[in-house]
């Protein structure tokens, strides 16, 4: 069923109901609408009397689904306690009651899907036109009932290229440490939208300009200022480097590659150093737990928080490629995802020095390499060494590595040369002599 069956369908039984939301905005814009919501008259328990496949995904708020079609019944919301949540909500008869709890003017059209008519109740026809993102009724009320509001006001306005008319932009400066009673799910959901809906540049010096940044990624405040060495870094300071880089990311960017471009130089402030000229020595390790800390605190899954360390832990070895030993460049390239390491790598070029060597080189390895020269079956095991006389203990790993590392370079390549090998290291060491042969 499509929104508009919906909608025929609740107008026959009598009830009032209109297309409204993102959907409206968008097909207004010209740009495909993310999903579809429907408004009504219709109160939940009658929705599921129409809809008997409905499903209830918020019972106090009167929202439905059908079919992946959001219905929502017009309400009007009560005074937010905790900037979170509603205390309480009332339905209403009407859509303009409806449209008062809405957040943006550009948010609150309903389409009418017959007609291609919209009801507009709060000038947001206008303000499409005009490309400005203004709260409905009074900012700073609108921004204290629900702080998620500020984060989203930042969204839009970045996403569509508006700017945020000055009231609206007064109260957001105003009451941007409130942002902190927002969960740090939500927050790091806006955030990675910024990242990855295009235009992430745009909103990081949007979130700056309004002092949000300050409130939920001060440790990203702190690239301002930060001087770089004009020889390395001609486009100027941290803060600089990071926005060309934002800028550069491809729309189809993972939010591991955009948290991972943004992340990758956290360490910089905190290294910052001027002898005989500027270094921020191990700034790549600082960063990393720098790096740690914000993704614990934003409570980013395990998977995503493994890889944007990696990105940022990594960086910095695509100075070496050239040099490295083949074992060590085959080790690079085995990490996961080793894709979104080479971009990050030429972001980072292309918005300071533009020198691509190693990034061509590295990608030229990265592509013609068969996977079974970087990640070769395994000549030798822990289960050879046992049974060749060696008792497991911790020698066991850094041997089995050397022994790949030989592997890797093309020194040996059968079991026999693995195992002498094997052998030899053993005696180089101190690990106990084999207990038989
Ligand atoms: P997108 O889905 O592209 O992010 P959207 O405008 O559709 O944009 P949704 O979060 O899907 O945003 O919400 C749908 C509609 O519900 C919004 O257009 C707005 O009218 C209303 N809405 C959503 N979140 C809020 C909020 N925090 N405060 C007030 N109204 C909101
Ligand atoms: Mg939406």
């Amino acid at each position: 069923m499509t929104a508009r069956d919906a909608i025929a369908q609740l107008r026959a039984a009598g009830h009032s109901a209109y297309l409204v939301g993102g959907g409206v905005r968008d097909r207004w814009l010209g740009i495909p609408a993310s999903d579809e919501d429907i408004a009504t008259d219709a109160v939940p328990g009658r929705l599921r009397e129409l809809f008997p496949g409905a499903r209830l995904v918020g019972a106090h708020f009167g929202v439905v689904i059908v079919d992946g079609v959001e219905i929502a019944t017009y309400r009007s919301d009560s005074a937010y306690l905790d900037g979170r949540r509603p205390e309480s909500v009332s339905f209403v008869a009407t859509p303009e009651e409806d449209s008062r709890r809405r957040d943006f003017t550009i948010n609150a059209l309903y389409e009418d899907p017959f007609t291609g008519g919209i009801l507009d109740f709060h000038g947001g026809l206008d303000d499409l036109r005009a490309g400005v993102i203004r709260a409905i009724g009074d900012p700073v009320e609108r921004f204290e009932e629900d702080r998620l509001r500020l984060l989203r006001a930042v969204r839009f306005a970045s996403r569509f290229g508006f700017r945020i008319e000055p009231r609206t932009f007064a109260a957001i400066r105003e009451l941007a440490p409130r942002v902190s009673a927002v969960a740090a799910e939500r927050v790091r959901d806006e955030l990675t939208r910024m990242l990855t809906e295009g235009r992430a540049r745009s909103a990081f010096e949007l979130l700056n300009e309004t002092g949000l940044l300050h409130e939920v990624l001060p440790e990203v405040e702190a690239f301002r200022g930060v001087e770089q060495p004009p020889e390395f870094h001609p486009e100027g300071d941290v803060w600089t480097h990071v926005l060309i880089m934002l800028e550069g990311l491809p729309e189809s960017a993972s939010p591991a590659l955009a948290w991972g471009v943004l992340l990758h130089d956290v360490g910089k402030p905190a290294t910052f150093s001027r002898s005989d000229r500027i270094r921020f020595n191990g700034h790549v390790e600082v960063g990393v737990g720098i790096a740690r800390r914000i993704l614990n605190r934003l409570k980013f899954s395990n998977e995503d928080a493994d890889q944007i360390l990696a990105l940022v832990a990594n960086h910095m070895r695509f100075g070496d490629v050239r040099r490295m030993k083949e074992s060590t460049l085959k080790r690079f390239l085995r990490l996961d995802r080793f894709d979104e390491h080479l971009a990050l790598h030429r972001l980072d070029c292309l918005s300071s020095h533009a020198q691509l060597g190693n990034y061509d080189f590295m990608r030229e390895r990265f592509e013609s390499m068969p996977p079974d020269e970087v990640r070769p079956p395994r000549l030798l095991t822990g289960a050879d060494l046992i049974a060749a006389g060696y008792r497991p203990g911790p020698e066991f790993k850094r041997v089995l590595d050397e022994v790949e590392d030989a592997q890797l370079e093309g020194s040996i390549a059968d079991k026999e040369s693995a195992l002498a090998l094997a052998k030899e290291k053993f005696a180089a060491s101190s690990a106990p002599p084999p207990t038989s042969e």
